[in-house]
């Protein structure tokens, strides 16, 4: 089985095309190494996944290219069978800075794939989407059916890029499945992120910096479960045409996730507080019944055991990983 994993040498792409290699399928993977965090990570990334390929029957091809490329886009497309799209501009925050580079990736980057999908007649088009989609919470928790109004050009450059492949799976049968992602951590994840920011604080002896009185919420999801849903769509057609939540279910308070990695790492720590940013989110919290019902989706990671396992691969990988996540 070809596929090819758009954003492969990113956080969740990467861990993504490190499990098609190790289970010995033939895995490209496209990416711009766009300098939004270091590219050392990247590396790390993509030598991960070349590693797998080497223990399996499976190989691994990196380019180096955009999404918005529509020639590159067709080409590599038209060799695979299915396409896992994790390519995007990330970020809640600075994407209020700069709203058109997000909607030129995000979406017009989406559509040339989707075109190239269409044309294809590939198996499956999977492709990222965020709880961002949702914006402020009628109830909680969201359901699929809740309204997406988004508050940042983020989650509309999300929300519009899975309308699009529902859309085409409508009118032109094009099998496509949006996973709305909740936050996401895990070893190699992003070093501007809320865990692994508190962890390297409290590695270094300083308390974690609480955006915000530290009673937002957030569904923390072990990157070994957003894997986990990803490979059943491998097999499983029953989500076609739909977007689905994957969030951990395990809500908890930023104070409350600050307080335990402080306590893991350095129990005599304080905690500090700074201003909150407008467009992060008050509140996220998955209803996964449709992923349950759909994929058999049964995430395995309380957020105490993914914070301990994420702590353990911090403290092997502290050399390399650590000084990234103080310059970010
Ligand atoms: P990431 O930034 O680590 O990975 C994205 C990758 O896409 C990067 O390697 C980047 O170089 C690449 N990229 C960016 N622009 C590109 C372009 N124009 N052409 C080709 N490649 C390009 O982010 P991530 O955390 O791994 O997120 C992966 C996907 O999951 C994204 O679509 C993101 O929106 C979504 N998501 C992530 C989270 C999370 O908590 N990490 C939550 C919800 C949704």
């Amino acid at each position: 089985m070809q596929i090819l994993v758009t954003g492969g040498a990113g956080f969740i792409g990467g861990h993504l095309a490190q499990q098609f290699a190790a289970d010995s399928h033939d895995v490209i993977v496209l990416d711009n190494r766009d300098p939004f965090y270091d590219l050392d990570i990247k590396q790390h990334n993509v030598e991960a996944g070349q590693a797998a390929a080497r223990n399996s029957d499976g190989s691994y091809e990196f380019i180096e290219g955009d999404v918005r490329d529509a020639e590159l886009v067709t080409d590599l497309v038209a060799d695979a069978d299915y396409v896992y799209h994790q390519a995007a501009q990330a970020g809640v925050r600075p994407s209020v800075k700069n709203p058109r580079k997000y909607d030129e990736v995000n979406v017009d980057g989406t559509l040339n794939l989707l075109d190239a999908c269409r044309d294809e007649g590939i198996e499956r088009f999977v492709m990222a989407s965020s709880s961002s989609v949702y914006g402020k919470p009628q109830y909680l928790p969201y359901d699929e059916q809740h309204p997406t109004t988004p508050v940042s050009p983020y989650g509309a450059s999300k929300l519009a890029a899975e309308r699009y492949a529902c859309a085409y799976s409508e009118v032109y049968d094009l099998p496509a499945v949006a996973l709305r992602y909740f936050t996401v951590y895990g070893p190699r994840m992003r070093p501007n992120m809320a865990i692994s920011n508190f962890v390297s604080r409290c590695h270094n002896g300083e308390p974690p910096v609480i955006y915000g009185d530290g009673t937002q919420t957030r569904d923390f999801t072990y990157i070994e479960d957003i894997i986990d849903a990803n490979m059943t769509l491998l097999h499983e057609d029953a989500a076609d045409g739909m977007a689905v939540n994957i969030g951990s279910t395990d809500n908890i308070e930023i104070k409350t996730l600050a307080t335990e990695i402080r306590d893991q790492i350095d129990p005599d720590l304080d905690l500090v507080y700074e201003e909150r940013h407008d467009a992060d989110a008050e509140h996220t919290h998955a209803a996964t019944e449709r992923a349950e019902e759909l994929l058999g989706y049964d995430p395995d990671h309380t957020i105490r055991e993914g914070v301990a396992k994420f702590i353990d691969w911090y403290r092997d990988n502290r050399d390399w990983y650590e000084p990234l996540v103080r310059q970010s």
